[in-house]
């Protein structure tokens, strides 16, 4: 059966959360720990190609302990949310966006790839069927995407069998009572990508090989890790989880390039457009940890902000790194972070103008 005809099957299943228990978990979800009831399942074979698209309950999956992903992490996966909006209605942000990085994640995995239309459907079949999990105020309806290769086979090649789903987590407000600026590390021992690696491609293995560094992080007082490049380690990349922007005194912007060891975050390329909307300068070019340091000291440098779906834009604060500690403008939240930030969630929410068509209604 040809992908664009791939109809969904709905399972009927019994034993939803009851109503009073959804209610209950949803009062403070936190992030990435309540679950929905029910999952999207696809399955692709070399033989069959994408076949057996359908809604089902959530459920543990069996796993056969030669299951492919397990010994050679063929798996990919991607993250957005669902928000309700301004007027009651529920709408995906910029879910061909997502479906495009899967499918160039899965080339760079060699990977089949999912059709955009079968990406998109199986999220919007999932909400509908999940829609009442959708929280309402600062919540929304954190969706994952993932595909892994499910053939039952040791050796290292591409295997002839996957299995992609999409399961959903209700959130909370990812910062409740406003921004709270982070401190990061600079990572000097290990780093995230070189070039010709699989930076760009969001797999489960750069996360994986990512967490002592994190861990360090921590352990360090701070919240994130900032990964430098793998050649000079001297270009600031971008955080564990999320893309940086740096904000100049002339108003201006600067953002690390597209360069193939970062990935390309869709909150990222949003906020390059809506700083151009507002007039705003941005340039996409590398910038080196000791100009970061120099320009914070001169006030050249007045703000730093993170981004991407989970947090959606997020204050730098302090820097923490072996070669000196440094501090940004005032440590607080800054006026260009800040006014990014509410134009971003006024369109996420329905509450502005969606101008450049990110939003699709459920
Ligand atoms: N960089 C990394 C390493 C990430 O994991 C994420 C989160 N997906 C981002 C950047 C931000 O991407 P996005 O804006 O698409 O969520």
């Amino acid at each position: 059966m040809s992908a664009d005809v791939l109809s969904f099957r709905h399972e009927a299943h019994q034993a939803p959360v009851a109503a009073a228990e959804r209610a209950k978990r949803l009062i403070d979800p936190g992030f990435g720990r309540v679950f929905t009831d029910h999952m999207a399942v696809i399955r692709f074979s070399d033989e069959k190609g994408w076949h057996d698209a359908h809604i089902t309950a959530r459920a543990p999956l069996p796993v056969d302990p030669a299951s492919s992903v397990l010994h050679y992490a063929q798996e990919i996966f991607e993250g957005l949310k669902a928000y309700r909006l301004a007027d009651g209605g529920t709408a995906l942000f910029r879910p061909d966006a997502n479906a495009r990085r899967f499918q160039d994640s899965a080339r760079r995995l060699a990977m089949p790839e999912l059709p955009e239309s079968l990406f998109v459907e199986s999220i919007e079949r999932l909400v509908a069927a999940d829609r009442d999990w959708v929280p309402g105020g600062e919540g929304a309806l954190y969706l994952r995407p993932f595909m892994f290769a499910s053939e039952v086979f040791l050796g290292v090649k591409p295997a002839a069998e996957y299995l992609y789903m999409v399961i959903a987590s209700s959130v909370g407000a990812y910062w409740k009572g406003g921004m709270r600026p982070i401190a990061v590390w600079v990572s000097r021992e290990h780093t995230r990508a070189a070039a010709g690696g699989t930076g760009a491609a969001k797999c489960g293995g750069n996360y994986a090989a990512s967490l002592i560094a994190q861990k360090a992080a921590i352990g360090q007082g701070c919240d994130q890790v900032v990964f430098l490049d793998a050649v000079e380690r001297r270009w600031v990349e971008e955080l564990g989880g999320m893309n940086l922007f740096f904000v100049m005194d002339d108003g201006s912007l600067v953002t690390p390039p597209l360069t193939g060891t970062i990935l390309p975050g869709i909150t990222r390329d949003s906020l390059i457009a809506l700083a151009r909307d507002a007039g705003l300068t941005v340039r996409e070019e590398p910038y080196a940890i000791d100009q970061w340091r120099a320009d914070a000291a001169s006030g050249r440098l007045v703000e730093a902000f993170a981004c991407g779906t989970a947090a959606v834009v997020t204050p730098v604060g302090r820097v923490v790194d072996a070669e000196g500690d440094f501090s940004i403008g005032s440590g607080g939240t800054g006026q260009t972070t800040q006014r990014l930030h509410d134009a971003l969630t006024a369109i996420q929410r329905g509450a502005a103008p969606d101008r450049h068509g990110w939003l699709r209604r459920l």
